[in-house]
């Protein structure tokens, strides 16, 4: 590889890296900016032999070639802009998308709502029930009220699945306020809705799951996520307030799940989230080499949502500090585990897609309807953080069918107030779950001049 440094005929540096013994085209069209000196792609398959030895792969399409450079003592798996001369490049395809939409796969809905016409939720993030068996030290739900004993009740919940199915809901989050497996009804859930073709994943801690129904989890469900903050039993003790024993009690079940899934050839994704918090900092490095060694699929991690009154006490600011940490974590990635920060949300203090200091890049709250939220007492809202809200109450699955509550009035009309009159700046904390949809949404509805000119 020899990289040409040169002053140009203006004074100004121009910095080639045309490979060594490269062929080059006799006469190019007029000057640029560093020299005359290009390659002659048409001859480089025949000149690859000239090549050996040089930090570079050569590529295959149909009958063209093309070579890759790399810089010297570069990884030759690392993804480098500007590195490729030959007939295409090879984008890695992103396997999850943890950090933005999928709002494109899923035009007809949109249509719907462009056209007026009442519509169900493509994703509803549901609880299962209002209490935990962990106390996490930023657990939004106790600021919502948590409350032992309540849940969805096995009816309600079962009939629910069914209206989701008929109304063309595609995917059900069991990820609410409380802890999902603590509701019995969950196992049977989860499969009557593989019967139904709706998509259903749970975020879970775990410590309680019932591994008597391993095989109908990993059989019918999408993804299982365990919410971990930790990568060492004092940490789990620290953030989770739960005995270090469960740490390990936890990580054997992991590892059990894992080695089901693999021997059955189980289609669900198995993966760890930590919500960063200063108090697991120093965990990050830990958990992400726990994930690889167990064996997960990936291992994610998010931003703290905070309330209204920051009753967290969470300073995004603070994020800042682990921009380092965090890029050390993703290495840990391979072509099998992925290891995914959600930057548009962490760095939300300086500048990302969503955010510029704090405050959001859209100014209307319109992804209520496509991604809906329900609390853990069966109770249905527009979004998690305004449970409890009388204001935007819609009804109860104890009382009310599911499918009746969409095709209703009352349903409409508190998204509609969402819409009008939420200010998303001022009544909403940083980092809610519409967020990604709410900017796609808001662009739509925000076209810039010349739309034709894709
Ligand atoms: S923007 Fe506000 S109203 Fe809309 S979903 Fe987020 S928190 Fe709820």
């Amino acid at each position: 590889m020899s990289d040409k440094k040169s002053t140009n005929r203006f004074g100004e540096s121009a910095v080639t890296a045309i490979p060594k013994n490269a062929p080059l085209a006799d006469r190019p069209g007029h000057k640029l900016r560093s020299s005359s000196v290009i390659v002659d792609r048409k001859e480089l398959a025949a000149a690859e032999a000239a090549l050996v030895g040089q930090q570079v792969e050569a590529v295959k399409f149909d009958d063209q070639k093309g070579i890759i450079r790399f810089q010297d003592g570069e990884d030759p798996t690392e993804l480098v802009a500007n590195r490729f001369t030959g007939p295409s490049f090879r984008n890695r395809s992103e396997r999850f998308r943890f950090d933005g939409h999928k709002m494109m796969h899923h035009l007809d809905r949109i249509r719907d709502w462009q056209e007026g016409t009442r519509f169900a939720p493509i994703h509803i993030d549901m609880g299962l029930t209002k209490f935990c068996n962990t106390a996490c030290i930023y657990c939004y739900a106790v600021i919502q009220n948590m409350t032992k004993g309540v849940m969805i009740q096995r009816e309600p919940l079962l009939n629910f699945i069914e209206d989701c199915g008929r109304l063309g809901v595609r995917s059900i989050g069991f990820i609410g306020d409380g802890e999902p497996t603590l509701n019995p009804a969950m196992y049977d859930a989860a499969v009557l809705a593989k019967k139904r073709g709706v998509d259903t994943s749970m975020a879970t801690n775990g410590l309680l799951m019932d591994m008597d129904r391993a095989h109908d989890m990993l059989r019918d469900m999408t993804f299982i996520r365990f919410n971990l903050s930790a990568g060492t039993p004092e940490g789990f003790q620290r953030v989770h307030q739960s005995p270090g024993r469960n740490f390990e009690l936890l990580v054997e079940k992991i590892r059990e799940l894992v080695r089901i899934k693999k021997e059955n050839n189980y289609p669900c994704t198995l993966g760890l989230q930590m919500v960063l918090i200063p108090e697991c900092f120093d965990q990050v490095i830990d958990e992400a080499r726990l994930g690889a060694e167990l064996g997960v699929d990936y291992f994610v991690v998010k931003q703290c949502a905070d309330s209204e009154y920051k009753e967290l006490g969470v300073d995004y600011s603070d994020y800042h500090k682990m921009e380092k940490v965090l890029h050390e974590a993703e290495k840990y990635a391979t072509k099998d585990y992925v290891v995914q920060i959600k930057w548009n949300k962490i760095n939300a203090a300086a500048e990302t897609n969503l955010y510029k200091q704090g405050i959001r890049k859209y100014d209307i709250c319109y992804g209520t309807p496509f991604l809906a939220q329900i609390s853990g007492n069966g109770k249905v809202y527009p979004c998690g953080p305004f449970f409890n809200k009388e204001r935007f109450y819609i009804g109860d699955l104890h009382s009310e069918s599911f499918h009746d509550m969409v095709m209703g009035d009352r349903y409409w009309a508190v998204h509609e107030d969402v819409a009008k009159s939420v200010d998303v700046h001022k009544d909403c904390a940083i980092g809610c779950r519409q967020d990604y949809i709410n900017k796609f949404l808001w662009d739509l509805k925000n076209p810039p001049d010349h739309i034709n000119f894709i």
